[in-house]
């Protein structure tokens, strides 16, 4: 993206998580003003890995800061050896794998720590405000075309358009939602997370090649999903365990519960009882307090992602089960069509209501594509598709399953909405 002549209007980002982080970059490369107000002390992200599928990396690319991440880390990390499925139950042989588009196809899979250092270090430190925990957006007393930030600490922040990308129990929501908001779902999914070192798994037998490419091991009701970080020398696995028997957000959680917790390894060994050999030993060399996730999703979906001249992105927007790896993509995906639109020769402060709804008319379809793509692939991975357990056949099934999430033409998208905005009478039609 190249620098653009200097803005009108002044753009608060509330949330310095992966996808606010990477619209800043975005938009400070272009040239235009943006603050980051961020709820913790420093920006951060938790031990654990993530992957970024070939679509999303492509943007980090294009925005500039994929290089700054990837100087943090081995070249090993982007890889285009596609994904392995494998039964969980049994002897674990391969049954499918997606095949890639080298070189086009590249997937980021790296520490979330690393990648989040990659994306700070292309943001300037002026920008960056924390300890600003945004408690509700209104609108501006004094310019209707104005919105006020509110904070915790009783502070406050007018802007001319506000991103929200502050997580899944985003506060901006409300705002977006006309006052109150309900989306906030449990998916009846819960994940165990843990990094292992690879050495300790081969010591302890391991048969699978688990560098060959990230792998799903699949089963009843569960699945497992494990690749490679650190060069290699460490094993980020997720555990995943649902249920199918309560529809998404049937079921309450007590108000307050805590979305991450820690458990025995014990307990998740009794989860997983009955799996195969290489399961097992993954199992045993857990930490002995492994942490267990409680995985919301936003539901049912939002009808608009904007309103006025306050927008969603990222998981605010469209929080999904992560069975695609897709979550982190399609927000960065929305981050770099913001950046993109915000940043267009011809938007200025007049029309970026306008503009934020030529937003929302383009990715909302897509994104909850990638909503419902993620659930239902889920359900393949865990024996609910339309080939059930047969597992020698489930490739029949996934292989329908990514290329719609990786392939997609973003400058198609921005041409769209450039023709939209011109339509609308926002944007003047050059003759
Ligand atoms: C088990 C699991 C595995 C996953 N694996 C993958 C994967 O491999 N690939 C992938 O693409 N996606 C994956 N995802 C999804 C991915 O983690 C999310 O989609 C992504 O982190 C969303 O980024 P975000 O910036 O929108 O939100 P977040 O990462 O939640 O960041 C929100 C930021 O806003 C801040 N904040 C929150 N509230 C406020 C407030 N009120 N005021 C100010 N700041 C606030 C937070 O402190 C945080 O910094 C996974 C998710 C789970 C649960």
């Amino acid at each position: 993206m190249t620098a653009q002549a200097r803005k009108d209007f002044e753009v608060a980002i509330v949330g310095g998580g992966v996808v606010g982080l990477t619209c800043a970059a975005a938009l400070q490369k272009a040239g235009v003003s943006v603050k980051v107000f961020e709820a913790a002390a420093a920006f951060g992200e938790i031990g654990a890995g993530i992957g970024i599928g070939p679509n999303a990396a492509r943007l980090l690319q294009e925005i500039g800061v994929l290089d700054s991440i990837l100087q943090r880390t081995g070249p090993d990390e982007l890889k285009t050896t596609g994904f392995i499925f494998r039964p969980g139950v049994g002897d674990h042989r391969a049954v499918y794998r997606i095949p890639t588009r080298d070189p086009d196809d590249a997937q980021l899979f790296i520490h979330r720590a690393t990648f989040l250092d990659g994306l700070v270090s292309s943001v300037d430190p002026a920008i960056a405000h924390f300890h600003k925990r945004c408690v509700s957006v209104t609108d501006s007393p004094t310019n209707p075309k104005r919105v006020v930030l509110h904070f915790l600490d009783g502070t406050t922040h007018e802007a001319d358009v506000v991103l929200g990308a502050d997580g899944i129990k985003s506060s901006v929501r409300k705002y977006v939602l006309g006052g109150s908001d309900d989306r906030l779902s449990f998916s009846n999914t819960v994940a165990y997370r843990a990094l292992i070192p690879y050495d300790k798994l081969k010591a302890a037998g391991m048969k699978t090649d688990l560098t060959e490419a990230p792998t799903c091991f699949m089963g009843p009701d569960k699945h497992f999903i494990i690749f490679p970080i650190n060069n290699n020398e460490t094993i980020n696995v997720v555990a995943f365990a649902a249920r199918y028997d309560i529809p998404i957000g049937a079921e309450k959680l007590p108000e307050g519960s805590p979305t991450v917790e820690y458990v025995t390894r014990e307990e998740v060994k009794k989860v997983y009882e009955g799996w195969g050999p290489d399961i097992a030993i993954l199992l045993d060399n857990m930490p002995e307090k492994p942490s267990k996730w409680i995985i919301n999703v936003v539901h049912p979906p939002l009808k608009n992602y904007a309103k006025g001249q306050v927008v969603l992105l990222g998981d605010a927007a469209h929080g999904m089960l992560p069975h695609l790896g897709a979550g982190a993509g399609q927000g960065i995906e929305d981050a770099y069509f913001l950046a993109r639109l915000l940043s267009h020769p011809e938007t200025t402060a007049d029309h970026l209501e306008d503009v934020l709804q030529v937003y929302s008319q383009l990715r909302h379809p897509r994104a909850q594509m990638v909503w419902e793509r993620s659930r239902n692939t889920g359900r393949i991975y865990e024996g609910h598709g339309p080939h059930g357990q047969d597992w020698d056949r489930v490739g029949e099934d996934l292989a329908r399953a990514y290329p719609p999430v990786w392939h997609h033409d973003m400058e198609g998208d921005v041409e769209v909405a450039v023709t939209l905005l011109r339509e609308r009478g926002a944007f003047q039609a050059v003759v």
